[in-house]
């Protein structure tokens, strides 16, 4: 989602005159757009404004931060980092060029932290061109959820979601300047509902109905998605819609059902389990994906195994997890029984080698195998394309054509960890 906004507000600030340029040294204007999900993210901040602050000795440029740290922690980034001029939260960056205008007037540092969403989608322009084949919809914000780790209910508000017509105008947008593949985003994208043209209540699974309707449209994909809204429409658009691919992140966090009551998962395990057997018997081969939290506040032994055990069960062709991160104003942060870094380290090398173990098996099955790939770019070596296959491995095609924006078949003859390579396009 942070990528999704750093390309609005670049769109945003381009209407405006500005432009996007790689070296920092020449800019006038310098924006950090911010991630507060764990402590390292937010750390990061401070340590990149120190470094900017010496360009700002050389050259009167403007620094602004957006994004979740703005939005949590604008007080403190105003008092450890006077050098900033502009503080924006992740819901009021579409105000970003009326506050450039008062800092030009000489206005002094400026620290906007409102919850105005949909006043924010309705004043971002639609982009004028596009980063690839692939491109990122927002079409959810926020969450009501309220997992007792997590910042996102405080950092991006209440649960929102934007209207049905105006994704499938900017879909008809980006499809027109040659999108072949929709990412629908959003913190819980699969909570997403509004009502139809025709004043029916609608979820994701009718929306990404009407959007494969699109010609232009190849490819569907949704992120992150909550196991409490996996609808049976979502899971039947898996069965029925071929343009939405065969992948399904779906975060569970732990395999205990202990700790799942504590973060206040509000499901269970076997919740979790049966969506995701129905899931592969509407879609066999789907790839699964999700995300692991290692040392929550109370996580024994026996949970952390409980959580191995999980993952052996469910199988997943990949999945993200870290190691717990206490917040600030999240009421895990209050628990007292807290686990040793050490405990965390040793908990999450063994949940990565299982994962990673899952990971190179499911992509060992492709070898010799055709699959379709979407290209999205050059390789890094000479005479290679990077593309995607449908269930999100990168595929690398060794071939001096290059097809970027096509869906072309290629025969595997390599399958790596972290990547499939095919030696010419078929
Ligand atoms: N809405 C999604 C997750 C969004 S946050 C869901 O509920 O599944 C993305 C991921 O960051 C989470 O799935 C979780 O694994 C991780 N995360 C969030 N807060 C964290 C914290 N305090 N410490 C460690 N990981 C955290
Ligand atoms: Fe955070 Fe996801 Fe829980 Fe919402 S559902 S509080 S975004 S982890």
């Amino acid at each position: 989602m942070n990528f999704y906004d750093s390309g609005k507000i670049s769109d945003l600030l381009n209407v405006h005159g500005y432009k996007e340029i790689n070296n920092i040294s020449e800019a006038d204007l310098v924006v950090l757009n911010t991630c507060h999900i764990r402590e390292k993210a937010s750390e990061k901040l401070f340590s990149d404004l120190g470094r900017i602050k010496k360009l700002k000795k050389t050259k009167p440029i403007k620094i602004a931060v957006t994004g979740c740290v703005a939005q949590a922690e604008s007080k403190e980034i105003i008092s450890r980092a006077p050098h900033v001029d502009l503080v924006l939260g992740p819901q009021s960056y579409h105000q970003f060029p009326e506050m450039l205008r008062k800092l030009e007037d000489g206005c002094p540092t400026i620290s906007i932290t409102e919850f105005s969403t949909s006043e924010k989608f309705d004043n971002l322009p639609n982009a004028k061109y596009i980063d690839g084949p692939s491109a990122f919809i927002s079409i959810q914000e926020g969450c009501d959820k309220f997992c007792t780790f997590c910042v996102v209910p405080y950092t991006r508000g209440a649960e929102y979601s934007r209207s049905f017509s105006e994704i499938i105008n900017e879909i008809d947008n980006l499809t027109q300047k040659g999108v072949k593949e929709i990412i629908l985003l959003g913190q819980n994208v699969n909570a997403w509902h509004a009502r139809d043209p025709v004043d029916h209540e609608i979820s994701i699974g009718n929306l990404i109905n009407e959007i494969a309707k699109n010609d232009k449209l190849l490819r569907i994909r949704y992120t992150t998605s909550h196991p409490l809204d996996m609808d049976e429409k979502l899971l039947e658009a898996h069965r029925d819609i071929p343009k939405l691919m065969p992948y399904l992140h779906l975060p569970i966090q732990s395999g205990s059902n202990k700790i799942l009551r504590l973060m206040n998962r509000k499901h269970s395990c076997l919740d979790y389990i049966k969506i995701i057997d129905k899931i592969r018997k509407y879609c066999p081969g789907i790839a699964i994906s999700g995300d692991f939290i290692v040392g929550f506040p109370g996580e024994t032994e026996k949970d952390f195994n409980e959580t191995l055990s999980l993952v052996r069960e469910i199988n997943y062709s990949q999945a993200y997890s870290f190691k717990y991160s206490p917040r600030p104003g999240t009421p895990a942060s209050l628990i007292e029984d807290i686990i040793s870094e050490d405990v965390k380290n040793e908990r999450l090398y063994k949940l990565q080698e299982l994962l990673n173990k899952q990971k190179l098996e499911f992509n060992l099955k492709f070898l010799n195998k055709d699959v379709e790939v979407l290209i999205e770019k050059k390789g890094k070596l000479e005479n290679q394309n990077m593309g995607r296959s449908p269930w999100m491995q990168t595929v690398y095609v060794d071939s001096q054509k290059s097809n970027i924006g096509d869906i072309k078949k290629v025969n595997i003859n390599y399958a790596g960890l972290n990547s499939l390579r095919s030696s010419a396009f078929k």
